[in-house]
């Protein structure tokens, strides 16, 4: 029985420790500051409203990240420090004239790589 322990107990510690580990990895992982591009972001929350008023628009993750990497090389960045744990970003904040931008910017965007997308029309 003794012995049994003893060839438990190892295990089980170890098993503890790497939950306390992981534990502290999650805490630093939430706490981490990250320079995030805030237009980015508002990029990909506005394309779905922009891919709605369009009809025949091809959704694909290839097609969308084409979307947003055309509009983003049409804007400046707007760069903000944040904790990966609160990457919601008021993005209230950021001036009216940024979103008019990102709406022109993806506007664009959606009909240059509809017309051109990189793979076969459906
Ligand atoms: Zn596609």
């Amino acid at each position: 029985m003794d012995i049994l322990i003893e060839a438990i107990t190892p295990t089980f510690n170890y098993t503890s420790t790497s939950v306390l580990h992981y534990q502290f990895l999650l805490t630093v992982w939430w706490n981490q500051v990250k320079i995030i591009n805030v237009v980015e972001q508002m990029v990909w929350e506005a394309m779905d409203s922009v891919l709605e008023q369009k009809s025949g628009i091809c959704r694909c993750e290839k097609c969308q990240a084409d979307i947003v990497a055309y509009a983003l090389n049409q804007l400046s960045p707007h760069y903000a420090a944040s904790k990966l744990g609160e990457v919601l970003i008021k993005t209230g904040a950021l001036d009216r004239d940024i979103q008019v931008s990102i709406l022109v910017a993806l506007t664009e965007a959606v009909e240059i790589v509809s017309a051109n997308p990189r793979h076969e029309k459906e």
